[in-house]
Order: C-alpha cells, then sequence, then structure tokens
C-alpha cells in the first residue's frame, strides 16, 4: 500500500477566493438567488452542480471545510456540523430505525455514551456495550436487527486501539457500517483507508486546535452526504446543525498546520510518557511499550505524525488528582479544564467531567480509575522545562519522593 500522507493532501488542495484571494471567500449569506426558477426546483431535487440553495442545506464555506476534509480521510465527501456531538448524533439518527441494534465501544467520550445509553432507547434502538480490543466480543454481540458498529479510533480515556480492519472485517460480513470517531488521532490514523465506512470528528479539538469555537464533521461516501443531507429525509439537513460559515473559513485556515501541530503534541506526549513511567507512575500511552495493543498502534498508525498528545496518568485516587491538578495550574504547566487538543496543556480527572456519564460501576469495570487524569499535552517548545515543574509539584504532594 503506498504511503499514506494526509498532510500532502490537505496542502496540494486549490481552494481560491474572489479575486483571487489565496484563502475561500467567506459566503455571509443564508439564501441564494438563482437566475432560472427552473434551476432552483433542480437544486432542491439535488440536481445541479455548484448552485447553493439556503445555508443549513449546504454553503460554500462548509463546503471548502468539507472538502478539505474529505481529503485528509480519503473519502468521497464531507459534511460540516455545529458540534461533535451533531456530527455523532446525526449519523447514527441517519441510519438506524426504531427496532435495530447498534454495537459499541463502552469507552467512548461521556456525551457519546449518553446518547447511546440513556437518549437512544427512546426511539427503541438498543445497544450493546462491548470491550472493542475484544474483536470475539464485538462479534458476538452482532444481531439479526444490528446497523452498525460505532468506536473511537483511540477511546477516550482509556486510549484503546480499535482494530479497525478487523472490525471492518466483521461489518462486511455482516453487512453493516462502521464508524469511526477520529477525534483524539487525525493525520495518525486513517480510519476509511483501514475500513470504516463513517468517520466522526469534533473538530473543537485538535482539528481546529485554538478552542475558541465547537464544531464537528462527518465524511464518508457521497451517497452517504447526500442522504444526510436531502431536504425530505436526511438527518442533517431537517434537525439542522450546521455551522456557521465564518467559523468554517477559521478552521479550514487551522487545518492547513494540523501536521506539524499534531507532530508537536506527539513528540511532547512521547517526552512526558516516557519519562514518568520511568519513575514508576502507571501511565497510558500508546507510544509505550508498555501499552497493550502498542504493535497494533504501529501497524495502523502513519508514523510521521506520531502516537498522539493523549496520555493519561492514574494518581490512584480522586483527592491527589485534583490536588496535582491545581498545583500544576498554579505552576503554569497548563490549564485545569475539559477539552482536547489545544497548544496549551489541558488536565482533567476523566472519571469525574469527561466521562462522568458513565456510571461508578462501569467506570470500575472498564478499569477507569478515580485517580485517572488525562493530559492533553500542548505544543510546549522546551519540554524538558515542562517536565521538571511537574516533577516539582509532584515532590512538593509526595506523590514521588
Ligand atoms: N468525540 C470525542 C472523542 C470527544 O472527546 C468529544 C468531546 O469531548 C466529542 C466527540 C464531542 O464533541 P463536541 O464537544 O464538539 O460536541
Amino acid at each position: 500500500m503506498k504511503k499514506n500522507d494526509p498532510a500532502s493532501s490537505i496542502q496540494d488542495l486549490r481552494q481560491f477566493g474572489e479575486f483571487g484571494g489565496v484563502n475561500p471567500s467567506i459566503t455571509d449569506s443564508s439564501t441564494y438567488t438563482f437566475l432560472a426558477a427552473d434551476t432552483m426546483e433542480d437544486t432542491f431535487h439535488g440536481e445541479t452542480q455548484g448552485c447553493f440553495l439556503y445555508s443549513r442545506h449546504w454553503n460554500p464555506s462548509n463546503k471548502y471545510l468539507a472538502d478539505a476534509l474529505a481529503a485528509l480521510e480519503e473519502t468521497e465527501s464531507g459534511w460540516i456540523t455545529a458540534s461533535g456531538m451533531a456530527a455523532i448524533t446525526c449519523t447514527i439518527l441517519e441510519l438506524c430505525n426504531s427496532g435495530d441494534h447498534i454495537v459499541t465501544s463502552v469507552t467512548t467520550y461521556g456525551g457519546t455514551f449518553a446518547f447511546l445509553k440513556n437518549y437512544l432507547p427512546k426511539f427503541n434502538i438498543e445497544v450493546s456495550f462491548v470491550n472493542i480490543a475484544d474483536i470475539e466480543s464485538v462479534e458476538r454481540a452482532i444481531q439479526p436487527n444490528t446497523r452498525l458498529i460505532y468506536t473511537e479510533s483511540l477511546t477516550n480515556p482509556l486510549l484503546q486501539i480499535s482494530d479497525i480492519p478487523a472490525l471492518s472485517d466483521i461489518c462486511r460480513r455482516n453487512g453493516i457500517q462502521l464508524i469511526v470517531d477520529n477525534t483524539f488521532s487525525p493525520m495518525i490514523i486513517s480510519p476509511a483507508r483501514l475500513g470504516a465506512d463513517i468517520i466522526v470528528y469534533s473538530m473543537t479539538k485538535f482539528i481546529n486546535g485554538k478552542n475558541d469555537c465547537v464544531a464537528g464533521a462527518i465524511c464518508s461516501s457521497t451517497d452517504f452526504i447526500k442522504r444526510l443531507s436531502d431536504v425530505n429525509s436526511g438527518t442533517a439537513m431537517l434537525l439542522g446543525p450546521v455551522l456557521d460559515p465564518l467559523r468554517s473559513s477559521s478552521i479550514l485556515k487551522n487545518l492547513h498546520t494540523l501536521h506539524i501541530r499534531m507532530k508537536q503534541h506527539g513528540h511532547n506526549a512521547m517526552f512526558l510518557a516516557r519519562r514518568f513511567s520511568e519513575l514508576g507512575l502507571k501511565v497510558i500511552y500508546p507510544g509505550l511499550e508498555s501499552h497493550p495493543q502498542h504493535d497494533l498502534m504501529k501497524e495502523l498508525m502513519n508514523e510521521e505524525f506520531g502516537f498522539g498528545g493523549m496520555l493519561a496518568i492514574d494518581f490512584g485516587d480522586h483527592q491527589t488528582s485534583n490536588k496535582i491538578m491545581q498545583l500544576m495550574q498554579e505552576n503554569d504547566i497548563g490549564y485545569l479544564a475539559v477539552s482536547l487538543g489545544y497548544f496549551k496543556t489541558l488536565f482533567s480527572c476523566s472519571g469525574h467531567s469527561t466521562s462522568s456519564e458513565l456510571p461508578p460501576e462501569i467506570q470500575k469495570e472498564i478499569g477507569l480509575s478515580e485517580g485517572l487524569t488525562r493530559f492533553s499535552v500542548g505544543l510546549d517548545n522546551d519540554i524538558e522545562r515542562t517536565y521538571d515543574k511537574i516533577l516539582y509539584c509532584m515532590k512538593e504532594l509526595k506523590i514521588l519522593s
């Protein structure tokens, strides 16, 4: 297989603005004129190319960004949403009807878990939660009414790696769809190339990288994107979570530096993960040989972009996690905040924040300990200096002697 280079696919895009602008123009309009009434009618029925009707349906700024994401993911098309949750919920609701069944990784972002567990039963959609690293348990969970397998390429917050080719194989054999949330590993993992049918993103995170907005995306076949945006029955069209064109335009510019940022996030996270594990701390990071799926990660990843910016350290209990996070913030190591993919390091205690939707017994069952602290490692230029500061905090709190 040819070396995958999603960064060059974005670099090669030729997207210009009016008057030869080097960035595409922002279309600041909700509706569009037609010179001929027939063309408007044809556009309603999805039969014209290059025409825009109404910005909830499609707008040029979102189309530029969607095309860039499709290039990144090597899919035929893309669709831009107002949040990652909108991308996830629209995709699932488009594929499932009442009476259908979903198999999902039990470790997912807490909001996704809550949607699957608490919201879908309203529509009589049944969900089986499995350990995604146990391929046999995934296979056993498939039922005649299963429509899809849902997973995250790197799960939140336990950083399990989804064996996308093996999951795709189960989907092919059962005639169902594989949906992969690639929020933690853009550039690093190329789910479509590995066999996923639909890739969803919270662009709020690494893709945008600035924590100045919430946004999402869906990358898939042209048929699926047309289905989502159909004026009569498309879930995205009818539920309407469209992103504002001004935001699309700023995210598109940030997307062009994503490859550099991912390398630096990965370099810094690898440095900290190695050092912390040498100190005997319990560290979860896919780049460490101690990670149970390190070899799988190496098989699946586009190596030049590193192992990602996310790592988790188990400080044992919630109180210790809180104390170290506060002290790290006071020492300018980063911020005690949820979310990820920012240029500064962010840390949060997963079980009490972004995974608090998981009931305590499920947290325990999946190995999400009380003190598990998730780090989204920033773009620090001198990571050794950052490491020294963290070490100082740990010594102050007698986590290390
Ligand atoms: N997917 C993952 C892996 C996430 O971590 C998050 C948010 O933290 C989401 C999806 C939801 O994205 P958003 O907050 O943009 O709706």
